[in-house]
């Protein structure tokens, strides 16, 4: 009987062991070179591989690291790492990994002096035994009196591999400068070649796939290709506030598996529904499918795709037993049968972020199906609002609400719209954002009901709140919340510089002549809404006292 091949969903994987990779550099005629070795083809991990030197830590690294490290302090290699404990071992694997699979030696002799190549070739024989390990690291560092200067190597980057691999690790990154007299060599077991090339050079030969690198590798490849010289990629490390790490996930859709790194789309999202790594979440937004995003909450994306909605609305079904609606959605009768469908006989309450007319118009018809409880803040009296929209209980700022079994907290966001309220699940700390924040493109500010000045203020409210996770009112979740409160901010406050650059250069002008200037490439699609915000930041400059308006135009205070 032959066994059968088990699903990869079945798969486990395997526990994931601590390491590092060393990303050799040196300026070359033609700009910064790297290394890169060539994995041998019958590795059970990445056979054939182009990488960079690097290997998992062993636990004699810590006591290595006790002895023989110089430079850096246990408190800063673990702040630098954002560890607890036991960072420094990873600077000690670096130098004995590097030496062990190409033979460059990045430690130092007593006096602080880089080895010189022709003792580094007498030291060749003991690279066998290590790499054996019938010699240990400590002892041989003790030996030749050799001692690791924790300066040697900057911390750039950090992943950890993607599940269900045969081999995972948790890497950290070190950039390092090759010392310029040595040659590195590949250890003809697990390496085969080595290779110094031009990162755009091993990009391209990994795209023509004549180079097979990981993720990883490529986009620190993409990374390098930015520098224009050794010194100035690890001035570059060395600046690096914070190193988030990057674990790539991997999840089913219309395209088959696809593994998404921090930075796509769909990444928090994935990582938020499927906690496990069972690599069995999806990726597609499919209006009409419900979702379900964690214990207590799923998704249903309405049929209304566009410019302004991306992928639909995202209407939310909040509870256990009984449910809340958050964000009914356009009064599409598709999209009020699936919501109804879905929490037949549970729906208690719907909640409205705002009253924009593809948000809200569906809550009067949930409400009526249901004897639902509208919730929420009246919508200003104006047609750009949905006068359908009138809560049963108007929400105030702070306020708590308990649902049976979960409890959402409502948030006074004004901006986008006056009546903007978002709300907090207390067991999760998920955020939802209706306009507020959105995935994938930045929100309209139409005034007069939407004021650029409420909308900035709104936006810092929220960095003084825990959140885990927004969940906005168009797209995929939204991770590392605050960070991308912040570029929200940065990026309103950048496009205020370009109209105020405007401004002057422009004398005196409409919404009309600045918005080219403003909004350069901009698609005709976008143009109504884009003179809109722009409107909205020429009137929070006039209030600020840097312009003045004169009829329908303004220029520099
Ligand atoms: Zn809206």
């Amino acid at each position: 009987m032959i066994a059968a091949v088990p699903e990869p969903s079945q798969v486990p994987s395997p526990p994931i062991r601590l390491a590092c990779t060393v990303v050799l550099l040196r300026d070359g005629a033609d700009g910064v070179e790297t290394l890169l070795l060539r994995r041998t083809p019958a590795a059970v991990f990445m056979g054939g591989y182009y990488v960079f030197p690097g290997g998992a830590l062993v636990d004699e690294d810590h006591d290595a690291a006790r002895d023989h490290l110089v430079g850096v302090t246990p408190a800063q290699a673990n702040a630098r790492l954002a560890l607890a404990d036991g960072a420094t071992a990873f600077w000690i694997a670096a130098v004995r990994e590097t030496f062990e699979e190409c033979g460059i030696l990045l430690a130092r002799d007593r006096d602080a002096r880089a080895v010189s190549a022709s003792r580094v070739s007498t030291l060749a024989a003991d690279r066998a035994a290590l790499n054996a390990g019938t010699q240990s690291f400590k002892a041989w560092l003790e030996r030749h009196a050799l001692r690791v200067d924790g300066g040697d190597l900057a911390y750039f980057d950090h992943w950890i591999t993607p599940p269900k691999r045969p081999r995972r690790f948790d890497t950290r990154f070190f950039l390092a400068r090759a010392p310029h007299d040595q040659h590195a060599s590949p250890d003809g077991i697990e390496t085969v070649d080595a290779r110094w090339i031009l990162p755009h050079e091993a990009l391209s030969l990994a795209d023509a796939g004549t180079m097979p690198v990981a993720n990883a590798t490529q986009f620190v490849l993409q990374r390098l290709a930015q520098a224009s010289s050794v010194d100035a990629a690890l001035a570059a490390a060395r600046s690096l506030e914070t190193i988030a790490c990057n674990r790539p996930c991997v999840a089913q859709g219309g395209a088959g598996a696809r593994t998404f790194v921090r930075g796509d789309a769909p990444y928090h999202e994935i990582h938020w529904c499927d906690p496990d790594e069972s690599t069995q979440g999806t990726y597609d937004l499919v209006p009409g499918i419900v979702k379900r995003l964690d214990r207590h909450v799923s998704r249903l994306v309405a049929p209304n795709p566009g410019p302004m909605t991306g992928p639909g609305t995202n209407t939310y079904f909040v509870g256990d037993r009984e449910l809340a609606v958050v964000d009914p959605g356009p009064s599409d009768d598709r999209h009020v049968a699936a919501i109804l469908a879905h929490g037949a006989g549970r729906i208690r309450w719907v909640f409205c972020t705002h009253a924009h007319h593809d948000h809200s118009p569906a809550a009067a018809m949930i409400a009526r199906a249901t004897g639902a409880e509208l919730i929420g803040m009246p919508p200003p009296r104006s047609s750009r609002h949905d006068q359908t929209f009138v809560p049963d209980r108007i929400v105030g700022d702070g306020e708590t609400m308990n649902l049976g079994d979960v409890v959402l907290t409502a948030l006074h966001t004004p901006g986008h719209a006056p009546n903007h309220v978002c709300f907090r699940l207390e067991a999760t700390r998920m955020l939802f954002t209706g306009d507020h924040v959105m995935q994938g493109s930045t929100v309209v500010i139409a005034p007069p009901e939407g004021n650029m000045r409420d909308y900035l203020d709104s936006l810092e409210r929220l960095l003084r709140i825990d959140v885990a996770i927004i969940a906005p009112g168009h797209g995929y979740l939204i991770g590392d919340a605050h960070d991308e409160v912040r570029k929200l901010i940065q990026h309103r406050r950048w496009r205020e510089e370009r109209v105020l650059d405007a401004l002057l250069r422009h004398r005196e002008a409409d919404v009309e002549m600045l918005v080219d200037d403003v909004y350069p490439d901009l698609r005709a699609v976008l143009r109504a809404p884009a003179m809109q915000s722009l409107r909205a930041h020429l009137l929070k400059l006039v209030e600020d006292g840097k312009a003045i308006a004169v009829g329908d135009r303004y220029r520099i205070a």
